[in-house]
């Protein structure tokens, strides 16, 4: 025992050194790994000390071009109303609140130059390296800016769920990875822009509006807002908002109401009074966990607890998640631990943390056995699931993920369950030789359904090797590791099949020799499958190499386009990991279209929405930035 935790500790500086001064060795789940076995052993090991503290010293200072004050806050629509009446504004600019890291962006003669965090307000962390992998952090604007833009590093609840699921919450993750010496994981980051200052020119934008429409045409990304012409509608809108937070793919904490005016000498207050913080309603509650349940979301076990019911946004609350085993673990949680729980967007309130336990608490069970085949459950902490690529349980969800890889609109779980139970599908294959007759005979499923499910699923007809062995749903494997191997040689599935583990790791950047042995492994326990899939002549694999450089953006097309058809320009945007959309609606980050001042009911709703709205040129010089 002792010795294998000298041999952890060993490991551990090891890999410590490797990451922060030179290149890592082993994945961040490998080394979770190590982190966590040792903590299992001595809890009180020195070395778990010495990661996770705040390391900003290592940074150097830089000071802010403008300085970041604070900002007055209002609670309620009363205070708000108080704030408003003092103010008169004219119209009212409501913008989200982004619920992520401040940072300025300095900018010279056009150029990028310096990334600062927070900081004490006036002079922050130089993180310029990391800001530079950023998402959003055009390198060239117009070369007649010199000055500052002020923005928000965001990790998106999709890159948190994926990546960084021990981590409490999305701000945590993001203050965590843009702070890391090495820069690692920075690229999955993104800054959302809300302000610019320039540096001499207090005239350089015309008012609110303007700016941030001039951010949007210089490449940064834009926080979403919208006019508002009375207090009402501010708080009309923070209503909609509220209801609309779970579904976001960010966090945010409320609205940032100004005018449409810009006032130079306000901005430089300390303290603004012209602009104000409209937060949403506190949502944050202590409670008792008198149970926990595992909820089963195909093979994946996850942890529930039921708690005390509590009053919390407006609801009462019976339940909320814990994420993972390895969540308990950290936070010492146990039957009857009192706990805080915050609801920030999602449906079930987290437990964000311990409060204290009782003499009597007594100790969280995890299932160690599959209950649907028997199997021993794997727990890697951030997860525990069941590691029989042939369960059961793994079938239906294996086909949803196929479907969700694809981004397969109008074929939903609720048809795609039906088609289960009817036995009509059970594979992956089984979804190619579907006929609309198939679908009608499902109860209450009718022929609309039916032609628009199979068009969008036979529209589908080419994906790249990563997305096709993403589609399959093997642990931990998602279209972003398969790419790495892609791109290392490891081109075609019998090249993934026939790897070496230990070899393709190590040729691998990125990839750890657990993750290679799973992707290897896996691809070879699905082979069969997979051929099935592609003997149906329905879908094949293309050669695209594919990136992520488009992750959390939106494109909805509109109009008849010149240089391509619809369906190409949603597979690029797909290929570049965007989310091509139907229709304009709340959170779309671009509209395409062929006359961006066109005034249909579509480029109206963007306008109210604050969606960017490009040509289609404009589309095509993104997707060329992205190559640069
Ligand atoms: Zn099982």
């Amino acid at each position: 025992m002792t010795d294998r935790v000298k041999e952890l500790e060993r490991l551990i500086r090891h890999h410590q050194d490797l990451y922060y001064n030179h290149e890592p060795e082993i994945s961040d789940a490998e080394f979770d790994q190590l982190w966590d076995e040792l903590k299992r052993l001595k809890p009180d090991s020195p070395i778990l000390e010495t990661v996770g503290a705040d390391q900003s010293d290592r940074f150097a200072k830089r000071a802010h071009l403008m300085p970041m004050h604070s900002q007055d806050k209002a609670a309620d629509a009363e205070a708000f109303l108080r704030w408003a009446s003092r103010v008169e504004h004219p119209v009212y600019i409501a913008q989200f609140k982004m619920d992520g890291a401040s940072i300025e962006l300095q900018y010279r003669d056009g150029r990028f130059l310096y990334g600062i965090t927070r900081g004490d307000g006036r002079t922050g962390d130089d993180i310029t390296a990391n800001v530079g992998r950023m998402q959003g952090v055009p390198p060239r604007i117009t070369p007649g800016f010199s000055g500052g833009v002020r923005g928000e590093v965001m990790m998106s609840r999709t890159v948190h769920r994926e990546f960084y699921p021990d981590k409490a919450n999305c701000r945590n993750a993001a203050n965590g990875v843009m702070k890391r010496k090495d820069g690692r994981g920075a690229e999955r980051l993104q800054i959302i822009c809300y302000d610019a200052v320039h540096e001499e020119d207090d005239l350089f934008f015309d008012d609110e509006v303007s700016k941030l429409e001039w951010l949007a045409r210089q490449g940064f990304r834009v926080v979403e807002y919208r006019q508002c012409p009375t207090v009402n509608d501010v708080i009309v809108y923070r209503d909609e908002i509220t209801r609309q937070r779970e579904t976001l793919d960010f966090d945010i904490d409320g609205l940032v109401v100004k005018g449409l005016e810009i006032d130079p000498d306000d901005v430089r207050r300390a303290r603004p009074e012209k602009q104000i913080a409209f937060k949403f309603a506190l949502e944050e509650q202590t409670t008792v966990v008198r149970e926990v349940i595992w909820s089963e979301s195909g093979h994946i076990y996850t942890p529930i607890a039921v708690t005390d019911p509590v009053r919390l946004a407006g609801t009462t609350v019976r339940r909320a998640n814990l994420a993972n085993p390895r969540l308990i673990r950290e936070m010492g949680l146990r039957i009857g631990s009192t706990v805080r729980i915050t609801k920030r967007g999602e449906i079930i309130p987290k437990i964000e943390a311990l409060v204290e336990n009782p003499q009597d608490a007594r100790e969280i069970t995890v299932p160690t056995v599959c209950g649907t085949c028997g199997s021993t459950l794997a727990d890697e902490g951030t997860r525990l699931y069941c590691p029989n690529m042939q369960c059961a349980k793994r079938a239906l969800h294996r086909v949803r993920k196929w479907i969700e890889v694809l981004d397969i609109k109008d074929f939903g779980p609720v048809l795609l369950q039906k088609l289960f139970d009817a036995g009509r599908v059970r594979r992956i294959h089984d979804l190619y030789s579907l006929t609309e007759a198939d679908i009608v005979e499902l109860e209450r499923m009718g022929e609309g359904i039916a032609r628009r499910a199979l068009r969008n699923l036979f529209a589908v007809s080419e994906v790249s090797l990563a997305r096709f062995v993403a589609g399959f749903n093997i642990e931990g494997i998602g279209a972003l590791i398969v790419e790495k191997a892609v791109r290392s040689g490891y081109d075609s599935l019998e090249a993934l099949r026939d790897a070496e583990p230990a070899r393709l790791a190590e040729q691998t950047e990125g990839i750890g020799e657990a993750t290679a042995g799973a992707l290897v492994e896996g691809v070879r326990l699905l082979y069969e499958e997979m051929q099935r899939v592609l003997q149906t002549g329905m879908i094949s694999i293309g050669n695209s190499i594919e990136s992520r450089a488009l992750a959390g953006q939106s494109f909805c097309f509109t109009g008849a386009l010149t240089s391509m058809k619809r369906s190409e320009a949603e597979e690029l945007v797909r290929r570049y990991g965007g989310i091509p959309r139907g229709s304009v609606s709340e959170g779309l980050t671009w509209l395409v279209t062929s006359d961006p001042d066109a005034n249909t009911s579509k480029l109206r709703k963007a306008r109210v929405l604050g969606v960017s709205i490009i040509s289609e040129q404009r589309f095509h010089e993104l997707l060329q930035q992205l190559h640069a």
